[in-house]
C-alpha cells in the first residue's frame, strides 16, 4: 500500500482489544478480538494481521501509541495515552471537529465527555461502580435471551409491548428478566426496555450538559441501533454515531504522535 509512516492505536479495554491503523485521517484498518490474559502478544498479533492486510512493513510504523485500562501491558508502545483524551481526540478528527460531547459506553464503564470548539476536553463524568448502563448488561441480557448483541437492534424495532426493566441495578434488572420471560413476555419486548433502561442511565449522567450540542455516541454498544434509538427518544435530541464506533478510542491513540509533533505553524 502507498502510505508514508503510519499511526498504530492499540486500546486495551476491559473487554474488547481493539487495534487501528490509520494515515493520519482516516481508519485504513481497525481489528478487535476479546480481551484475555497475555494482552502483549495479542496486541502483537492484532498489529501484524493489521500491517498484513494493508501490505505494509514494520519499518513503515510511525509510532505505536496505547490507551485502555491495560495501556501499560503493551511494552512496544512508543506513547500511554489516557482514554478521555484519546477518545475526545479520536471522535474529534472523525467527526470533522463537529463533536461537542461524547457518550461513550464501554465494557465496564459509560463516561459523558464535554469538548470545547478545539476539541479539548472541558469536562468529564465516568460511572465505573455499578453495570448498569454498560456493555457488561448486554452481555448479561445476550445470555439470559440466548440471542447474539448483533440482532438486538432489529428485535428490538419489532417490540410491541411496553415493559418496564430497572435501571439502577443489573442485580434487580437480571430477576427482572427471569420473571418476564416466565411469563412469557417476548425477548424483543425485552430488549426494547433493556434500551430504555440504558437510555435513562445515559440521561441521567448527562445531567444538565446541552442537548442541543453535536453528539456523538461511541464504544462497542454503539453498534446497536435500537440503543441510539432509545437514546435519542430519551433525550429528544439527534445522537450520531460514527462508522466504526468501537474504533474510535483507538483511532484517537493512532494519532497521539501526530497531535504532540511540533508544527511548521506559527
Ligand atoms: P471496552 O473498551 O471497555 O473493552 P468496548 O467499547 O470495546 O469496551 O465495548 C464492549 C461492549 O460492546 C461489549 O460489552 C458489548 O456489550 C458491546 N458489543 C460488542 N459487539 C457488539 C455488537 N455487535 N452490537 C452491539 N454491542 C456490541
Amino acid at each position: 500500500m502507498k502510505v508514508g509512516k503510519v499511526g498504530i492505536g492499540l486500546d486495551l479495554g476491559s473487554t474488547a482489544i481493539k487495534m487501528v491503523i490509520t494515515d493520519g485521517e482516516k481508519i485504513l484498518c481497525g481489528l478487535s478480538t476479546a480481551t484475555a490474559p497475555g494482552q502483549e502478544e495479542i496486541g502483537r498479533q492484532l498489529i501484524a494481521r493489521g500491517l498484513e492486510s494493508l501490505d505494509l512493513k514494520p519499518e513503515q510504523v510511525g509510532s505505536i501509541t496505547t490507551t485502555g485500562y491495560g495501556k501499560k501491558l503493551y511494552s512496544a508502545a512508543d506513547l500511554n495515552m489516557d482514554e478521555i483524551s484519546a477518545n475526545a481526540a479520536g471522535i474529534f478528527r472523525l467527526s470533522r471537529g463537529q463533536a461537542r460531547t461524547i457518550i461513550n459506553i464501554g465494557g465496564q464503564d459509560l463516561k459523558v465527555i464535554t469538548l470545547d470548539n478545539d476539541g479539548k476536553v472541558l469536562d468529564f463524568r465516568m460511572n465505573d461502580k455499578c453495570a448498569a448502563g454498560t456493555g457488561r448488561f448486554f452481555e448479561l441480557v445476550s445470555r439470559l435471551l440466548d440471542t447474539p448483541l448483533s440482532e438486538f437492534g432489529d428485535l428490538a424495532g419489532n417490540s410491541g409491548h411496553e415493559v418496564q426493566l430497572s435501571s439502577t441495578c443489573v442485580v434487580f434488572a437480571e430477576s427482572e428478566i427471569i420473571s418476564l420471560l416466565a411469563r412469557g413476555v417476548a425477548r424483543e419486548d425485552i430488549i426494547h426496555a433493556l434500551h430504555a433502561s440504558v437510555a435513562r442511565k445515559v440521561a441521567a449522567m448527562m445531567g444538565r450538559t446541552p442537548h442541543d450540542d453535536a453528539i456523538y455516541l461511541d464504544g462497542g454498544p454503539a453498534r446497536n441501533r435500537g440503543l441510539v434509538e432509545a437514546i435519542e427518544d430519551e433525550l429528544l435530541c439527534d445522537i450520531m454515531v460514527l462508522d466504526d464506533p468501537q474504533f474510535t478510542v483507538a483511532f484517537g491513540a493512532a494519532i497521539a504522535r501526530q497531535l504532540s509533533a511540533p508544527t511548521d505553524k506559527p
